[in-house]
């Protein structure tokens, strides 16, 4: 079984070709980041520009690299939503265009299912299973009894993680995305300035992060105000334990309580390197739930995870048609 994936969510254009739902044959992205990167964040119509720009150029890289021929293919899978629409529109239109042309089924796949199946790329899944999903805009927890199904047990209330580590970091003048300078400055640095945790009501998954990162903000200027400075490696060190305390804690609890065989780690910030081990370090107490942490190129956005979501959707028997739209919005819950 042999299926093409197209990821054009937000600022990366990417293709892959994966084999049996678990094998990479090719992986290609090309990423926007330095388009974007001086109005510090991802700017909507130059993401869309840069899409159609690399889409043809990104396709023909992936199948070359894949050695196949669109008679070799099984299916296209492409990512639906959520995301930016008129990033999402460009893979969508270039999945209906090729199904078309060479009359291969397409499927439409949840961007943060993608995120997860991710996993499935490194290790057989069993269920049921917890998720953690982080990334530049959602903080989940989900779990999931069986493939293709996903119940979300908690959620942020406010800023995704990657939405926190992206302000802070600006406001500590780091260049955009800020995740991984922060990850870097927070390792040279000691968690020594008292910051919340956002624990919410008694027996809640939820997260919330907006305080948090208010309270970065406002540790900075009051220091500015007395003349003081303030280490920024103490300042993203503090703010990064604060992140992964709560971030930990709720997933070992919901773990315990949903008595799941396999937790994975997802999303953007599962690239972070002080949550990777913090997750190594609680689980390896936890006997008998296995962790599964992705490499750094399977977390951030990629066209295998689309893939490898959309190749259990194709064993299911589920088929998108041509009325296939962008779908910001769309439920993980539902679409399933
Ligand atoms: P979504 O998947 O929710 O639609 P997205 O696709 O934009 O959002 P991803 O590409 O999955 O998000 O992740 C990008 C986010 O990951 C950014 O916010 C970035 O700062 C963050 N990130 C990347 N590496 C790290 C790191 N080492 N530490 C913390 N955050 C990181
Ligand atoms: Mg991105
Ligand atoms: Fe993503």
């Amino acid at each position: 079984q042999i299926i093409l994936g197209i990821e054009t969510s937000c600022d990366e254009t990417a293709v892959a070709v994966i084999k049996n739902g678990k094998e990479i044959v090719a992986n290609v992205v090309a990423s926007q980041i330095e388009s974007h990167k001086r109005f510090g964040g991802v700017v909507p119509e130059i993401a869309s520009r840069h899409h159609v720009e690399q889409m043809t150029i990104v396709l023909e890289e992936a199948m070359n690299q894949a050695n196949i021929d669109f008679s070799d293919i099984d299916a296209i899978a492409v990512t639906e939503g959520p995301g930016l629409v008129g990033a999402l529109l460009v893979g969508v239109n270039a999945a209906k265009a090729i199904a078309f042309a060479h009359n291969i089924p397409l499927i439409g796949v949840h961007h943060i299912a993608g995120h997860i199946y991710a996993n499935r790329l490194i290790q057989e899944l069993q269920f049921p299973l917890l998720s953690l999903v982080v990334s530049g805009g959602h903080t989940e927890l989900v779990y999931m009894k069986e493939h293709g199904s996903f119940k979300v047990i908690g959620e942020t209330r406010d800023d995704a993680a990657g939405e926190a580590y992206d302000k802070v970091a600006r406001t500590l003048n780091l260049p955009y995305p800020g995740g991984p300078h922060i990850d870097r400055l927070a390792g040279e640095g000691n968690p020594t300035i008292d910051l919340p945790r956002a624990w919410l009501e008694e027996g809640s998954y939820d997260f919330s992060f907006s305080g948090l990162k208010s309270s970065v903000i406002n540790t900075l200027h009051n220091a500015e105000q007395r003349g003081e400075t303030i280490d920024s490696k103490d300042l993203a060190a503090s703010f990064q334990a604060s992140v992964i305390d709560v971030l930990v804690t709720k997933t070992v609890k919901a773990a315990k309580e949903y008595d799941v065989k396999q937790v994975l780690l997802a999303g953007g910030v599962a690239a972070n390197k002080g949550l990777r081990q913090s997750l190594e370090k609680a689980f390896v107490e936890l006997n008998g739930i296995e962790l599964i942490i992705p490499p750094l190129s399977l977390c951030t956005d990629n066209a295998a995870m689309i893939a490898a979501a959309g190749s259990i959707l194709y064993d299911k028997g589920i088929r998108s048609d041509y009325a296939l739209n962008a779908n910001p919005g769309l439920d993980l819950e539902i679409h399933g």
